[in-house]
C-alpha cells in the first residue's frame, strides 16, 4: 500500500473535488504541497470575481455574527467592486437575512469515515424545530444547473458530515433528512435546494469511502494527469505537467462546469479569515 499521505489526512470537499478533477493536481497540491506556479487565467475578470466572492462571504459571515447591518452596508458601499453592495442589498431584502432558529455561520464540522477524518466547513447551518438546513452562498455569473450541483462532491460531503454530527453521532433522535440550499446573489429568487435522506447519505458514504481508499492506495505514478486536457487551461500547475505555459482567457473557455471549485474560490482564502 502506497500511502503517500498521512493516515490522519483530513479529507474535505475541496481536496476530494480536486482529486475528482485531476489526480495529478491532487498529488501536486496535497502530497508535494507545491504552491501555485502559474497564473490561472489571462484576464483579470476571473480573479476579480473570485476575490469579490470572498469579500461578500466575509460580510455575510459578519452579518450572522451580529454586526450592525448599517455598518456592513457602509463596508459594502466602500468596496471598490460595486457588486458587493448590490449583492448585500439583495441579501438584506431576501428571506436569507431573516432565517429563524439557531444559526451557525462559517462553522467547521468533522466526522470519521472509514477511519479517516472528513471535514465540512459550511457557510451557515440552521437548526429550527427539528429541521436541519445548510446554506451555501454563491456569486456565480450563470445560475448553476441542479444536476451539476448534485454531482459536486460538496453536495455529498456536507450532508454526510452534518447527518453524522446531528444524526447518528449525536446519540439522540435520528435525523430523517436535511436540506442543502444554494443561494445565488445574482439569482436570489432561484434558490436551489437539495434534500437528502438516510438512503442518499449511505450512497455518499460509500462513494467517499471508495475515494479515500483509492487516494491512500495510489503510488506516485498513479496520480496520473487528467486525460481531459481542456481542464489544464485552467490549472496553475500546467507548467509542471507540460500542458501549456499560456494562461487561458476566460472568454475562450465557456465550459465553466469543468472548473475545479477550489479554483473558483480557494478554500485557503476562507481559512484565512474563517
Ligand atoms: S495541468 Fe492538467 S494534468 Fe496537470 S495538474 Fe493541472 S489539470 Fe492536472
Amino acid at each position: 500500500m502506497a500511502d503517500l499521505i498521512s493516515p490522519d489526512f483530513t479529507f474535505t470537499q475541496s481536496n476530494l473535488q480536486t482529486f475528482d478533477y485531476c489526480r495529478r493536481r491532487f498529488y501536486l497540491r496535497y502530497v508535494r504541497k507545491l504552491v501555485w506556479p502559474a497564473q490561472l487565467v489571462s484576464d483579470q475578470q476571473h480573479v476579480q470575481d473570485r476575490d469579490a466572492g470572498v469579500r461578500f462571504h466575509r460580510i455575510i459571515h459578519q452579518y450572522f455574527l451580529g454586526f450592525d447591518p448599517a455598518l456592513l452596508q457602509n463596508v459594502a458601499q466602500a468596496d471598490p467592486d460595486p457588486r458587493i453592495e448590490a449583492w448585500f442589498i439583495t441579501f438584506l431584502s431576501s428571506q436569507m437575512a431573516h432565517l429563524e432558529g439557531t444559526l451557525y455561520p462559517e462553522i467547521l464540522y468533522t466526522t470519521t469515515v472509514s477511519g479517516h477524518p472528513l471535514s465540512a466547513k459550511v457557510d451557515l447551518l440552521q437548526l429550527n424545530g427539528g429541521l436541519v438546513k445548510v446554506y451555501d452562498w454563491k456569486t456565480s455569473r450563470q445560475l448553476p444547473k441542479l444536476p451539476t450541483l448534485q454531482k459536486q462532491i460538496q453536495s455529498k460531503v456536507y450532508p454526510l458530515v452534518i447527518s453524522r454530527v446531528y444524526g447518528r453521532d449525536a446519540g439522540e433522535k435520528f435525523l430523517d433528512d436535511l436540506t442543502l440550499i444554494y443561494w445565488e446573489a445574482n439569482f436570489p429568487d432561484q434558490t436551489i435546494e437539495i434534500k437528502s435522506t438516510q438512503a442518499e447519505w449511505q450512497k455518499y458514504e460509500l462513494e467517499i469511502t471508495n475515494s479515500m481508499a483509492l487516494i491512500h492506495s495510489l503510488a506516485e505514478e498513479e496520480f496520473v494527469l487528467t486525460p481531459d486536457e481542456r481542464k489544464c487551461a485552467w490549472c496553475e500547475y500546467r507548467s509542471y505537467c507540460q500542458r501549456g505555459k499560456t494562461a487561458q482567457s476566460i472568454e475562450d473557455f465557456q465550459e465553466t462546469n469543468l472548473i475545479d471549485e477550489e479554483m473558483k474560490i480557494n478554500g485557503d482564502v476562507f481559512d484565512a479569515f474563517g
